[in-house]
């Protein structure tokens, strides 16, 4: 195996302007490693309760994914009810159940513990940092959150944080973790918890990473139809460390390129609802649409 994630696998009850649907598959461990399955072999840490159908695992399982991490608690699985208005960009969550995510320990196997790549998908942040202290030694350690776990688990995210060399996070989330309304200046806040990097997630507008020494934008793949944006976060963050790991460079152009690689990732998720569409992705589909993100990103700086 060449990334861990570590994450929820969930139900979900989504609702978009474009229809409803109930208890179907979700979760950020979900997303996050079918999507990095297309560049590398991901192993999952996670709980499941006694109602998740064992269809889920033989499907992941058949996507190359290991599954020796997932835990099977008695008791139900982890469920979020969200829906999005017409700003697709805004889930709102409506219903938030822990369920088996309360008992969880986060064992983290032995034959899990060398691996290089780890992504700290959206979990709760005390889960995320008993994993790192798990591990070995990780090469590259990412992160994601969102605003359940700022708001509820605030001094524990932040004991999490110190450990990420790049934080993954929303906008309204960079806002909310750092108090501070500008995202440049909320960047620098953030770096100053841990994160060397900071990837800010702007939905339908983007990415932008900032460090130190460097910023970069990329725009998103500009879509016509969208169906259901749950779970482009966890694909984006699936594409970008499964790019990293399969190339195993983490220097400052590759993670560029790997934002690119994340974002068409999470491009194709948005077209169906679940991950639907990711089941009927092709490698060459990727790469078709990496190179047209290059030919529409690119300009010629002469005159
Ligand atoms: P995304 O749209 O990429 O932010 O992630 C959507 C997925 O995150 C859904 O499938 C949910 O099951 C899952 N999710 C929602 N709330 C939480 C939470 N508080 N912690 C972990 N995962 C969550």
């Amino acid at each position: 195996m060449q990334v861990l994630v570590v994450g929820t696998l969930g139900i979900d009850t989504v609702e978009t302007p474009f229809g409803r649907e109930d208890d179907i598959l979700g979760g950020s461990a979900t997303y996050a490693s079918l999507s990095a399955s297309f560049f590398a072999l991901p192993g999952i840490i996670s709980v499941i309760g006694s109602d998740f159908p064992e269809d889920y695992i033989k499907l992941l399982r058949n996507n190359n994914i290991n599954t020796d991490g997932i835990q099977k608690l008695p008791g139900r699985t982890f469920r979020w009810t969200g829906s999005y208005k017409d700003d697709l960009n805004m889930a709102t969550t409506i219903k938030t159940e822990l369920n088996v995510l309360e008992e969880f320990k986060a064992i983290v196997p032995k034959s899990y513990r060398k691996i290089k790549y780890l992504l700290l998908g959206n979990i709760d942040p005390e889960l995320q940092l008993k994993v790192i202290k798990q591990m070995d030694s990780p090469k590259l350690i990412v992160g994601d959150t969102m605003n359940f776990w700022i708001a509820y688990k605030n001094e524990e995210l932040k004991r999490t944080l110190k450990y990420l060399d790049i934080l993954v996070i929303n906008d309204a989330e960079a806002r909310q973790l750092a108090n501070e309304p500008n995202l440049i200046k909320a960047s620098g806040i953030i770096r100053k918890m841990g994160p060397k990097i900071l990837i800010i997630k702007k939905g339908e507008h983007g990415a932008l990473m900032i460090s130190e020494k460097t910023h970069f934008a990329a725009s998103a793949y500009p879509l016509e139809e969208i169906f259901d944006p749950t779970g482009a976060g966890d694909s984006f963050a699936g594409g970008l460390v499964g790019y990293l790991a399969k190339t195993g460079d983490i220097s400052e152009p590759n993670i560029r390129r790997a934002i690119i690689y994340g974002s068409v990732m999470a491009s194709f998720n948005v077209e169906d609802f679940s991950i639907r569409k990711l089941l009927k992705l092709k490698s060459n589909d990727i790469l078709k649409r990496v190179k047209s993100f290059h030919k529409f990103s690119n300009f010629d700086i002469n005159a």
